[in-house]
């Protein structure tokens, strides 16, 4: 029961419209918005609206469309908010997962991270 989904988390409630929340995308299978404690200039969470826990779970059980879907929003934000590489300076993506991962809320989301020089993660 790996992949069970807690449909009490916070994220959940920001699809359900229970919780407020900075959307700078919609789409059909997609929701991106700002993280409430950024962490540079940039900082979007893009979370695919089905219910998936993380990154394996979506990218093993999602059907194509929500797939594709999810991927293209992540382009998507990443032009909208300037940091692409055809006119920006660039970003991070990061998507924690499970314990190990320190995943805060365990529903997928990528972090979008621009607008500064984030330093070297991985030495
Ligand atoms: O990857 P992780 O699960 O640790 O990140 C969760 C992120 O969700 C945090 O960066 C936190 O600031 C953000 N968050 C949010 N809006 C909420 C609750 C958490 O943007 N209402």
């Amino acid at each position: 029961m790996a992949y069970a989904y807690d449909d009490q988390n916070i994220f959940a409630k920001i699809l359900r419209g229970e919780i407020p929340n900075d959307t700078v995308l919609e789409t059909e299978h997609t929701l991106a918005f700002r993280d409430i404690q950024p962490q540079a200039p940039v900082h979007v969470l893009v979370i695919p609206k089905g219910s998936y826990v993380s990154y394996d779970h979506f990218a093993s059980h999602a059907s194509d469309d929500e797939i594709v879907d999810y991927n293209r929003a992540i382009a998507q934000v990443c032009a909208q908010e300037g940091v692409a590489l055809d006119a920006g300076e660039g970003f991070r993506m990061i998507s924690n997962a499970g314990a190990n991962g320190v995943q805060e809320v365990p529903h997928l989301h990528v972090h979008v991270l621009g607008g500064r020089p984030l330093g070297r993660m991985l030495a």
